[in-house]
């Protein structure tokens, strides 16, 4: 089931459905975009229409982020459960583990997408780490990176640019590279590679992730004034009813 959200459809599924529903999609073998979408995406969306078309083209849309959920709920459409990405990578790993998948990570600065798949190579022997590539490259650039990803021949690509970057990355070159199913999920490699360190459990339980990224990463400030921005609009959208 789908839900509605200031324009977004997002898919209403907990993350065991979401898993299988990407393995199917593997299966396949045909092309899939999936977007976990966060609160500054859909709020940037608003007013720009070529992202919630991104948004609403693809072919599965998860709920990246408390604000999101939040969101959902006041507008009496619930989902299950956040799937940020970063979780929703882990989870198809361990099954790409099982499966013997063959990824491609691309993004991050130089260094940290080798250092993320080695880690990655460690906790699922199973999976095939078919090539990476840094995400510091012009658009002049990405016939090139679409060359090599191709010739690497994954069925998995992890893309981490950022949003909407990354979204717009694998909606303009996913076709070239022939992989089934690629996914956007941002600052991943950072964690993953050890250099960036997630907020501890019970802080994403109380829901303060945001939080701790901030106080790690104080630059981010700018980018976080979007959340009350986005929670004023959900208010007066689904509360207020202006
Ligand atoms: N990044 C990149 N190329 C760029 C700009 C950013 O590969 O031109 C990477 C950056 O190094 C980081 C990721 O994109 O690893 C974005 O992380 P961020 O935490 O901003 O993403 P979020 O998870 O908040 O969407």
């Amino acid at each position: 089931m789908r839900v509605k959200l200031l324009g977004a459809y997002i898919d209403a599924l907990n993350m065991d459905q979401t898993v299988e529903r990407v393995v199917g999609f593997v299966q396949s073998g045909r092309l899939h975009r999936i977007i976990t979408l966060n609160p500054e995406y859909l709020y940037q969306a608003q007013s720009r229409r070529e992202l919630l078309n991104l948004a609403n083209s693809a072919d599965l849309v998860t709920a990246d982020g408390n604000g999101i959920v939040w969101g959902c709920k006041m507008a009496q459409q619930p989902v299950s459960e956040r799937i940020t990405g970063i979780d929703l990578m882990l989870r198809l790993c361990a099954r790409g583990d099982h499966l013997a998948w063959r990824v491609f990570l691309l993004g991050a600065a130089p260094g940290v997408a080798k250092e993320a798949a080695a880690n990655l190579k460690r906790q699922y022997p199973g999976l095939i780490i078919v090539g990476t590539n840094h995400g510091y490259f012009t658009e002049n650039e990405s016939d090139r990176i679409v060359a090599i990803i191709r010739q690497a021949n994954p069925q998995l690509l992890f893309v981490a640019l950022g949003a909407p970057r990354q979204e717009q990355w694998i909606a303009q070159h996913q076709p070239r590279t022939n992989v089934a199913v690629a996914v956007g999920v941002g600052g991943s490699f950072d964690v993953l590679s050890g250099r960036k360190q997630r907020a501890p459990k019970w802080v994403q339980q109380i829901k303060l992730e945001w939080l701790h990224r901030l106080v790690k990463d104080p630059a981010r400030w700018q980018r976080q004034l979007i959340l009350p921005k986005f929670t004023w609009l959900v208010l007066k959208r689904y509360l207020l009813k202006i």
